[in-house]
């Protein structure tokens, strides 16, 4: 095989290729956060429309990489141009590459801060868009409130420090557009937050605030923050895969990245600054988001953590293999169905029970060997984000949430360190040691995972909420995952 580059693109064989001249196109958007998912969803839609024809040459994309694993994304992406490969797998088998070509450049922020700074405060930036994982808004879950003491905030608040933070590089961005005269540009969110247009909104204004309260109120006035719903499930590339790639197109892609083809992008037409025409390659372009996103946190993604935390417990490593295991599956179906379903607001346009239909199959495509691990990392972000709040809506409506609260006794178990066969498991989580000791401590403090208000609010103190997870959690220690599952699901 020989390396992916410009150079080889008229060789590849078995994979579509970039039909489009790069080098005419210019980098409208700076996209914090190049990981699998960014380079899997947003930027095979921008390379659509750059395919579609010239237009849409104003909106490439300059990936931007500010924490030190980004160091790898750079020197996998840079020797290529931008260029990578995005494979898709059917659940038949079927296999497709696709070379995207959409982002045009790549700039590791701690080589050069001021290059990233430039670049954003360029007139022809005009959206800066992130996937910057649930953790990387920096607020509490259930607060709501700005981080200021994280100790790179407070670095990027000192007087002239080089920014270390996506907070400190837009915001001295926008200072100097204002300053220079040039439009704010947007700020699109591409993670998966409830309301993560408004949550970017908050928390950015929040910082800037603390940086400068005038540049804040102008930045209030002036960058839009649009909502998104995005969707395609994007595992972390498995070693295997470059060998494979290079084996069927004969182009050697030094990270390349791997997806089901289900994709989906629902977005707020909130744009200060313009916009490509997303919609000509797909996106649902509409006034409101919420009710798709509702919808897609509280059956997709806290579906993935009823899967998750019970699958680890039952010592699966695959989620395809989980999702064939027919107590799991029940339990999913039944979470979704009974408990995230019923806290909706109707989705115009979507048939629920085909949506959740969907969703079963999409967890069970084997080709793609998404990982259980995959799904139980960074928890004490995503339940609180995802879970607690069908918890509390379904109390707040007077009804119950017995399946939802098992995943949370579910989880507190796996937080003690092993699975029911005795063997260990890895906690991959900022909050990893904080999880494990209180999980010990709850041995003879029952409530002491969960009476921690900035991840589950006040669920420790509601019954409705403390009986049935106490209970789970008794029975997943006295009689494990698999009998307490079955108990659930018979009673
Ligand atoms: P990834 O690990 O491949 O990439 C994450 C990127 O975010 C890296 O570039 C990392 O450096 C950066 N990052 C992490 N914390 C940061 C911080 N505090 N500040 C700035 N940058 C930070 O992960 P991924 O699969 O690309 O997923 C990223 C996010 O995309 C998810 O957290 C989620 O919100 C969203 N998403 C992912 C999927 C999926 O299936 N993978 C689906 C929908 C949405």
């Amino acid at each position: 095989s020989v390396a992916l580059t410009a150079a080889a693109l008229p060789a590849i064989r078995a994979a579509s290729v970039p039909g489009y001249d790069r080098a005419a196109v210019r980098p409208g958007i700076v996209h914090f956060g190049v990981g699998g998912f960014h380079r899997a969803h947003q930027a095979v839609y921008v390379d659509r429309l750059l395919a579609a024809g010239p237009e849409a040459a104003g909106w490439g994309i300059c990936g931007v990489g500010l924490r030190p694993a980004d160091a790898a994304m750079r020197d996998a992406l840079v020797p290529q141009g931008g260029l990578y490969t995005v494979t898709l797998k059917h659940p038949d088998g079927a296999v497709e590459t696709a070379v995207v070509g959409s982002i045009v450049d790549y700039l590791y922020a701690p080589d050069d801060p001021e290059a990233v700074l430039e670049r954003l405060a360029s007139p022809e930036t005009r959206i800066v868009s992130l996937t910057i994982t649930e953790g990387g808004y920096n607020f509490s879950a259930t607060t709501g409130d700005f981080d200021a003491e994280n100790p790179d905030v407070r670095h990027d608040l000192e007087p002239d420090a080089a920014p270390r933070t996506v907070f400190g590089y837009v915001t001295e961005a926008l200072r100097r557009r204002r300053a220079r005269g040039v439009p704010a540009f947007t700020v699109m969110s591409c993670d998966n937050i409830e309301g993560n247009g408004h949550v970017a909104r908050r928390t950015f204004t929040a910082f800037a605030r603390l940086a400068d309260p005038a540049l804040a109120a102008w930045i209030e006035e002036s960058v839009r923050f649009p909502n998104s719903m995005v969707d395609r499930i994007t595992p972390a590339t498995p070693g295997a895969l470059r060998g494979e790639v290079a084996a069927r197109t004969g182009v050697d892609d030094r990270w390349p990245v791997v997806a089901e083809p289900y994709t989906q992008w629902v977005l707020e037409d909130d744009f200060g600054s313009g916009r490509p025409r997303f919609e000509d390659a797909g996106v649902q372009v509409v006034d409101d988001v919420a009710p798709y996103e509702l919808m897609k946190l509280r059956l997709l993604n806290a579906g993935h953590q009823a899967l998750g935390h019970f699958a680890r417990l039952l010592g699966y490593e695959f989620v395809h293999d989980a999702a064939a295991d027919p107590d799991v599956h029940e339990l999913v179906r039944r979470y979704m169905q009974d408990e995230g379903r019923p806290t909706l607001r109707p989705v115009p346009g979507i048939d629920l029970d085909d949506y959740i239909d969907t969703l079963l199959e999409r967890f069970s495509n084997p080709a793609i060997a998404d990982t259980v691990a995959r799904l139980c990392q960074d928890a004490s972000d995503r339940i609180p984000k995802w879970l607690v709040p069908v918890i509390a809506a379904r109390l707040d409506d007077g009804a119950t949430a017995p399946l939802a609260a098992a995943v949370v006794a579910a989880w507190t178990r796996g937080c003690e360190g092993a699975d029911d066969a005795g063997a260990p498991i890895v906690l991959n989580d900022r909050h990893a040691s904080g999880l494990a000791e209180r999980a010990a401590r709850s041995r003879t403090e029952p409530l002491a995972f969960v009476d921690v208000p900035d991840l589950f609010g006040d669920l420790a103190h509601r019954p409705g909420f403390a009986e049935p997870y106490l209970a789970a959690l008794t029975s997943l220690r006295e009689r494990g995952a698999r009998a307490t599952v079955r108990a659930l699901l018979g009673g």
